[in-house]
């Protein structure tokens, strides 16, 4: 009997995403932890990702793109949206080798205060219509950690001096 590809299947599990993760953020150092890390958005944290660097290592990045892309591949899509530039350099793997051959295309990023917006610029809106099949990309990594507001960060309490290299030049 085939089996019809379900929609929410996940192919690549939670738990294997999760290590290639981890992996792939060791490997290019952009996996920092054991500090007190002032973010971009002002708030403190021990552990930090530099996204940039992930995309460092183009065969890594290629072979996740065709794993995505396999995933999906049964469903056909008209459109890859990328929401930046990390996922842009994924989202052009996946767009490559999913069978639909889609458009590919990117959304911009931008901090309004502390907030991130992503937009889509205007020469881009008119891949997107009612109807039309897309596939998002939103990062390479996510990775959830603890995040704290200065007057509430365990590591300040303690002592521990801010590291400012990720905001230098941003913002204080
Ligand atoms: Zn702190």
């Amino acid at each position: 009997m085939p089996s019809e590809p379900k929609p929410n299947s996940r192919a690549v599990e939670q738990e294997v995403r999760e290590k290639i993760h981890l992996e792939i953020l060791k490997r290019t150092g952009a996996y920092l932890t054991n500090d007190h890390f002032l973010l971009p958005s002002g708030h403190h944290a021990p552990e930090y990702i530099e996204k940039s660097l992930v995309t460092t290592e183009p065969t890594f990045t290629e072979g996740l793109g065709a794993v995505i892309a396999k995933h999906f591949a049964p469903w056909p899509i008209d459109v890859v949206l990328a929401t930046g530039l990390g996922a842009l350099i994924l989202a052009d793997s996946v767009a490559r080798a999913h069978p639909s051959h889609p458009t590919l295309i990117y959304a911009t990023k931008g901090m309004v205060g502390p907030r991130r917006r992503v937009s889509l610029p205007r020469e881009f809106q008119r891949f997107i219509t009612k109807g039309t099949k897309v596939l998002i990309i939103v990062s390479l990594v996510t990775r959830d950690f603890p995040t704290y507001l200065p007057q509430d960060c365990p590591l300040c309490r303690q002592g521990v001096p801010l590291n400012r290299q990720f905001t230098r030049g941003r913002e204080e």
